[in-house]
C-alpha cells in the first residue's frame, strides 16, 4: 500500500484516538527504523521503551519463528514449557517467588491491584479496602489501571472510576503518610514516573513508604513497566534502592515488542492472595508469549544488557547536559540509566515533529519534557549522532521562533 494511501485508510478507518505523526515504518534494523519511502530514523523511543534488544535481533526472532511452527496458544487449562521457563527467568530477575503473565501493562497493573485487594480481605475478613496512588503517575487505560492514574486530563471522561483511592505526592513521604487509614491496602506507584515527566524516586522517599507498609501491613506496588527490564542499569529499577515490593507489574521490554506482561509477588504477598478462580486471562503466558520472553531474557545475559545500561548512560547523560548547558530553550535534565528527560520551553510536540523530519525518534512526556528511552544496545556513537540531529532540530526552531 502506497504511503498517503496507508495514512488516508488509517485516518479514515481506525478510531480516532492518536494524533499521528505522518510516518509509515516498515523495517527496523539496529537501532534505525526505515519508512516506506527508505528513509532511516535513529531510534531514541525504542516504541515507547519497549524494543530494547534494538530490531532485527536473529537469536530473538529465531526463537519466535521456532515457537510459531510448534505451538502458538493452549489456553491456562495446561502446561505449556515456554511460559515455565520464561517464568523461572523473570522470577530469578526479578527476586520474586510468584509471576502472573498478562498481555499488557495496563493488566498487569489490574491483576497487582486485585491481588493487593485480595490479601488484605483474606487478613481482615472483608473487603472495602483503600489505595494510595501518586500524582503524576501513570499506570494504564482500563478503569482500574486509570483509577490509580493520577492524571486528571485522562480520567475525568470516565469517572465515576474504582472508589477507594487517594493520591499523594510522589516523592513526599508526609503525603503519603497522611493518607494512610485502617482500610489501605497498597500503595502503588513508579519507581521512576514516565509519562508523567520522567521523575525517579528519592531514596529516601522510597524508603520511607517501605517502612511505612511494613508497619501497617500494606503491601507496596511497583510499577516497573517502563522503567523495568534493564533500563535503568539494574534489570529492575527498585534493585538501585535497595527497596523490594511485595507486589511488581511488568510489560513493555519484557516481550521486545511481543505484547506480554506479568505481574509478580513475593511468596509471603502471594501466600494469601489471589486463588483458583480469583484471576484469569485467555491468551496470557500462551506458549508463544513465553518464548518471546525466555529468548529475551536470554539475549539480556549474552550481551550483558543491565552492565553496557550502566556503562552507555553516563555518556547521553554527559551529552545531554551539555546540550542542556548550550541551549536557553533546555532548562533540566533527569532520569536514570536510559530513561532520560529534559525539560524544554520550546513546545515538545514540535520538537518531536521536527526531529523526525531530520531524522531521530524521541517523544514527550508530561506537558514539556523530551524524552529518551532508546533500545538499550545503544553505542557511544548513536549518542553523538542523536546528540547532533537534535542541535539541528533545536537550532532550527529557536531561530523560527526568533523570526516569528
Ligand atoms: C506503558 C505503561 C503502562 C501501561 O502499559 P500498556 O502495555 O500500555 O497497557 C503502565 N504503567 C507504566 C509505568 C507505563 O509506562
Amino acid at each position: 500500500m502506497e504511503r498517503n494511501h496507508c495514512i488516508a485508510e488509517a485516518e479514515s478507518r481506525l478510531l480516532h484516538t492518536y494524533n499521528r505523526f505522518p510516518v509509515v515504518f516498515e523495517r527496523g534494523d539496529g537501532v534505525y527504523l526505515y519508512d516506506t519511502e527508505g528513509k532511516a530514523y535513529l531510534d531514541f523511543a525504542a516504541g515507547i521503551a519497549v524494543c530494547a534488544l534494538g530490531y532485527g535481533n536473529r537469536a530473538y526472532q529465531a526463537a519466535l519463528k521456532r515457537q510459531t511452527e510448534l505451538l502458538m496458544h493452549t489456553s491456562n487449562l495446561y502446561y505449556n514449557r515456554p511460559t515455565v521457563d520464561a517464568a523461572q527467568k523473570v522470577l530469578a530477575a526479578s527476586e520474586m517467588d510468584r509471576i502472573f503473565f498478562t498481555n499488557s501493562g495496563t493488566e498487569a497493573i489490574e491483576g497487582a491491584v486485585k491481588a493487593a485487594k485480595k490479601y488484605a480481605c483474606t487478613r481482615d475478613d472483608h473487603a472495602g479496602h483503600e489505595i494510595i496512588a501518586m500524582n503524576h503517575s501513570f499506570h494504564g487505560r482500563s478503569i482500574g489501571a486509570l483509577s490509580v492514574t493520577g492524571n486528571d486530563h485522562y480520567r475525568e471522561p470516565f469517572e465515576p472510576l474504582m472508589p477507594g483511592v487517594h493520591f499523594a505526592d510522589f516523592n513526599d513521604l508526609e503525603s503519603v503518610c497522611s493518607l494512610v487509614t485502617d482500610r489501605t491496602c497498597a500503595v502503588i506507584m513508579e519507581t521512576v514516573q514516565g509519562e508523567g515527566g520522567i521523575y525517579p524516586a528519592d531514596p529516601e522517599f522510597l524508603k520511607g513508604v517501605r517502612a511505612l507498609c511494613d508497619e501497617k501491613d500494606i503491601l507496596l506496588i511497583l510499577d516497573e513497566i517502563q522503567c523495568g527490564m534493564g533500563r535503568t542499569g539494574e534489570m529492575f529499577a527498585w534493585q538501585n534502592y535497595g527497596v523490594k515490593p511485595d507486589i511488581m507489574a511488568c510489560a513493555k521490554a519484557l516481550g521486545c515488542g511481543v505484547p506480554v506482561g506479568a505481574f509478580l509477588m513475593t511468596g509471603r504477598a502471594a501466600a494469601s492472595s489471589l486463588a483458583p478462580g480469583d484471576h484469569g486471562t485467555t491468551y496470557g503466558g500462551n506458549p508463544f508469549a513465553g518464548a518471546a520472553v525466555s529468548a529475551v531474557f536470554d539475549e539480556f545475559e549474552r550481551l550483558h544488557v543491565p552492565e553496557h545500561v550502566k556503562a552507555v548512560a553516563p555518556y547521553l547523560e554527559a551529552q545531554l547536559d551539555a546540550l542542556v548547558a548550550e541551549f536557553d530553550c533546555l532548562t533540566q535534565r533527569r532520569g536514570m540509566g536510559l530513561m532520560q528527560g529534559v525539560v524544554c520551553t520550546i513546545p515538545v510536540g514540535q520538537v518531536c515533529a521536527e526531529a523526525l523530519k531530520n531524522g531521530l525518534i524521541v517523544i514527550t512526556a508530561g506537558a514539556d519534557v523530551i524524552r529518551f528511552v532508546p533500545p538499550l544496545v545503544i553505542t557511544e556513537a548513536d549518542v553523538d549522532k542523536m546528540i547532533i540531529i537534535l542541535k539541528k532540530t533545536l537550532n532550527t526552531l529557536v531561530k523560527s521562533v526568533i523570526n516569528r
